[in-house]
C-alpha cells in the first residue's frame, strides 16, 4: 500500500492529525515536500505535539519516519525538534528516522534574505512564515544549495563553501546592504548541526524501493494543501513546492512506484494563513467568532488565520489537482452551536455566476455566494459513530460529498486522536 495524505485547501486542515491517526496501519511516513514552515499539531496520548519538519509518523514507536529528497531541511530547526521531542520521550534513532542524502539544506542565510525580502517588500509583503524557504528553493534550482549527503563528505563540502558564500554575498551585500555570510561561520554550522545527523542520512530512495518490494504499507505525508501549490496554488501567493499528491513519489524518491491512492484532508469550514485572495474570507465579529471556535492561529507562527465558510468552489479544485479517492473533512465539531451554517457555493465575477476555480489574477475580483444551511445546537466532539451526528451535521456532509463530488470517509470531531468517525 503506497498512500498519499494531502491538504486540499490553503493548509492547517488536520493532515498532521490524520497522519498520527491513520499511520496505525502503516510501516513507514515519509514528508516529501517543504521544509520547517509546515506546522502539525498532533494530540495524542503522549501529549501534544508541534511537529515542523519530522513527519507526523514520529509518534508511533513502530513507524519509521523519512524526511525524502523533495525536503529543505532546516539543520539547526531540526536538532532543537528531535531535543523537544526526545525530552517528552520519544525515541529518535538511525532505526527509525531515515533524512535523504539529496534533501537540500536550509542555510542560515536563507532565512536571513527571507526576512530581509519581507521587509523590502514592506506593505506589499507575502506573509512568508520566514524560514528561508523560497530562498532556499530558488538556491536548489540555480543549483547553489548544499545537499544533505554533503555532510558524509566533509572535504568536498569544505571545498564548496567559499564559492557559495562569495556568491551568495552578492545578494546578500550589494542587493540588501546586509552584512556577508562568512565562511568561517559556514564551517561551523555545519560542524554543530550537521555532524550530529550523518547517521541519519542515506540513500531513502532505495530503502522505500526495498520496503515497498517486501510489501510494506508507505504512506506520504504532504505539507501545505492544493492551493498553495507552486505550480497550481494561488501564485505568486504560495509555498516553492509541490503540495500535490502526484509529486509524492518524486519527492519521496521512489519516482518508480506508483500511488495506490490518495486521501485528501478537507476542513468543514476555511482557513488561510498569510496574503493572496481567499474569497470566502468573513470580516468583523464573524471571524472572530470562527477564528476562536477553531483556535485558528499559525502552528508554526502563531498568526492568527483569516477564516471563512467552506468554499465549494475551491475545494472542488484542490479535490481535482490532487486526484483525491477519499476525503477526510476535519473540524467538522466547530461549526457546532449555529442556528444557520454557511457555505460559499459559487463565486461572482462581474455579474456572471463561477463554479469553477478561475485563473489567479481574476481572484480578487470575485465576490462569494453564500448558501445558507440548517446548523446543529449539540455538542458533537463526543460523537464516534455517524448514527451519533444530527441530522443537521450528517445533511451538510451529504451536502458537500454531492457538490465537491467526493467520498467522505472520515469525519473529525476533535484534535485528540481518538475523535472521529469512520463514515
Ligand atoms: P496541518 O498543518 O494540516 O497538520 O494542521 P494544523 O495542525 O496546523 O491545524 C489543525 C489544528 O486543528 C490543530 O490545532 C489541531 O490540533 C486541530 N484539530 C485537528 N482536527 C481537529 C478536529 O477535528 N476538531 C478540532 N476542534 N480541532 C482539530
Ligand atoms: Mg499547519
Amino acid at each position: 500500500m503506497l498512500e498519499s495524505i494531502v491538504g486540499i485547501n490553503w493548509g492547517d486542515e488536520g493532515k498532521g492529525r490524520m497522519v498520527d491517526l491513520l499511520s496505525k496501519d502503516y510501516d513507514i511516513v515519509c514528508r516529501y515536500q517543504g521544509g520547517n514552515n509546515a506546522g502539525h499539531t498532533v494530540i495524542n496520548d503522549k501529549g501534544k505535539f508541534i511537529l515542523n519538519l519530522l513527519p507526523s509518523g514520529i509518534l508511533r514507536e513502530d513507524v519509521v519516519c523519512v524526511m525524502g529528497p523533495g525536503m529543505v531541511i532546516d539543520i539547526k530547526h531540526l536538532a532543537g525538534e528531535m531535543k523537544k521531542l526526545r525530552e517528552a520521550g520519544i525515541r529518535i534513532s538511525p532505526d527509525n528516522l531515515k533524512i535523504s542524502d539529496r534533501a537540500v539544506i536550509t542555510m542560515p542565510y536563507n532565512v536571513q534574505q527571507d526576512c530581509l525580502e519581507e521587509e523590502r517588500l514592506a506593505d506589499k509583503k507575502f506573509g512568508s512564515t520566514k524560514r528561508g524557504i523560497a530562498p532556499v528553493y530558488a538556491d536548489k534550482y540555480l543549483k547553489k544549495a548544499f545537499r544533505m549527503g554533503e555532510l558524509l563528505n566533509p572535504v568536498l563540502l569544505k571545498k564548496r563553501i567559499p564559492d557559495i558564500v562569495e556568491w551568495k554575498n552578492l545578494t546578500l551585500v550589494n542587493a540588501y546592504g546586509a552584512a556577508p555570510a562568512t565562511v568561517e561561520e559556514i564551517e561551523a554550522y555545519f560542524e554543530e548541526y550537521g555532524a550530529p545527523l550523518k547517521e541519519y542520512i542515506c540513500d531513502t530512495g532505495l530503502y522505500l524501493n526495498q520496503a515497498a518490494a517486501e510489501g510494506k504499507n508507505i504512506m506520504f505525508e504532504a505539507q501545505l494543501g492544493a492551493l498553495r501549490d507552486i505550480d497550481f496554488g494561488i501564485y505568486p501567493y504560495t509555498s516553492s513546492s509541490s503540495t500535490i499528491a502526484a509529486y509524492a513519489p518524486i519527492g519521496a524518491g521512489v519516482p518508480n512506484l506508483k500511488l495506490s491512492k490518495t486521501i485528501g484532508i478537507m476542513k468543514a469550514y476555511s482557513s488561510c494563513v498569510g496574503e493572496g485572495p481567499f474569497t470566502a474570507e468573513y470580516f468583523g465579529e464573524k471571524a472572530e467568532k470562527l477564528r476562536e471556535a477553531g483556535g485558528e492561529y499559525g502552528a508554526a507562527t502563531g498568526r492568527p488565520r483569516r477564516v471563512g465558510p467552506f468554499d465549494v468552489v475551491a475545494s472542488k479544485y484542490g479535490i481535482r489537482c490532487q486526484g483525491a479517492d477519499e476525503i477526510a473533512l476535519t473540524k467538522l465539531d466547530v461549526l457546532s452551536g449555529h442556528e444557520e451554517i454557511e457555505v460559499c457555493e459559487a463565486y461572482e465575477l462581474n455579474g456572471k455566476i463561477l463554479t469553477e476555480f478561475p485563473f489567479t489574477d481574476v481572484l480578487d475580483d470575485c465576490k462569494p455566494v453564500f448558501k445558507k444551511m440548517k446548523g446543529w445546537n449539540s455538542d458533537i466532539s463526543a460523537c464516534r459513530k455517524k448514527e451519533d451526528l444530527p441530522k443537521e451535521a450528517l445533511d451538510y456532509i451529504r451536502y458537500i460529498e454531492r457538490a465537491c463530488n467526493c467520498k467522505i470517509r472520515y469525519v473529525s470531531v476533535g484534535a485528540e486522536r481518538d475523535a472521529y468517525i469512520e463514515m
